[in-house]
């Protein structure tokens, strides 16, 4: 599945004294099976963009193409732009409320008029996605840890069968090896189902380890794109649009070292 988004523009509360312009001319493509990292301020429009993706929210201006309809046109079914476009919002687990995992992770399969096979088929494809095993179907989301919920969460998303996964921020407040172990499901979705994935993140040891394109955004307007390689040799430029950067050239040589094809030379920032 691929998204094209074309001179879009979002405003809140267009016309009134709290009127706020959260996107602003925005153009960029996403290609069926990429994995995709969106980066910038808080307040950037990470979030707002991200809603645009599977029409939750409709844009002021401008036009969102999915597989080159476009999804505010009227033969568009909204449920089954949801249902294909898995969007995860920060703290999902938040939305956890069934009283087993097996009955969380099925209810998105169910609205979808599934038979009941065809629903435990999904139930396991989302857990299995997420690698937990059948040991959990039976336990109440809250006695899990939070890494496990939030994963819970995930695979009821997963569950819907989406042609592409958004996920926002999926690992804050996560502990170090609750976010290892995540990103690791996510880059095994990525390669082995080629799924695609858009993720907004905050670490940019993360994007630069998981992501192969990468979208800058900074005061509702996309600042850079390209790999995280090409992205991150704008060091000083993103430094003063507010990302923490002067880590970042020893992130890149940090993930050379460990085996990853990064040209530190690039790299235009100088050492903190
Ligand atoms: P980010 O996800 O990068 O933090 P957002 O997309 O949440 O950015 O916000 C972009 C801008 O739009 C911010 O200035 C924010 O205050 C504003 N904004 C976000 N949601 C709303 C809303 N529902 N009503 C009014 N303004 C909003």
């Amino acid at each position: 599945m691929s998204i094209k988004i074309d001179h879009l523009t979002h405003i809140y509360n267009e016309g009134t004294p709290f009127q706020k312009v959260a996107l602003e001319d925005i153009n960029m493509s996403i290609e069926k099976g990429e994995f995709v990292g969106i980066i910038g301020h808080t307040g950037s429009g990470k979030s707002t963009l991200i809603q645009m993706f599977n029409g939750l929210l409709k844009p002021t201006k401008g036009e969102v193409y999915v597989n080159q309809q476009n999804i505010h046109g009227e033969k568009i079914n909204k449920k089954e732009m949801r249902q294909r476009v898995g969007l995860v919002f920060q703290y999902p687990e938040y939305q956890l409320f069934e009283m087993t995992v097996k009955d969380d992770v099925a209810f998105g399969p169910k609205n979808m008029g599934l038979t009941k096979e065809e629903i435990d088929k999904q139930v396991k494809f989302g857990l299995d996605a997420v690698g937990l095993d059948e040991s959990y179907y039976e336990k109440s989301p809250f006695e899990l840890s939070g890494g496990q919920k939030r994963r819970v969460a995930i695979a009821g998303v997963l569950a819907m069968n989406p042609e592409i996964l958004i996920l926002d921020e999926p690992t804050a407040g996560l502990d170090p090896k609750g976010r290892n172990e995540l990103f690791e499901q996510l880059k095994k979705m990525h390669q082995e189902l080629g799924l695609t994935i858009v993720l907004i993140s905050h670490s940019m040891e993360d994007v630069a380890k998981y992501v192969e394109k990468l979208f800058v955004l900074y005061k509702g307007r996309i600042a850079y794109t390209g790999s995280p390689r090409e992205v991150f040799a704008h060091g000083k430029e993103l430094e003063k649009i507010g990302l923490a950067m002067p880590q970042i050239k020893y992130i890149m040589e940090d993930l050379k070292q460990k085996g990853m094809d990064i040209d530190t030379d690039v790299l235009t920032v100088e050492e903190a």
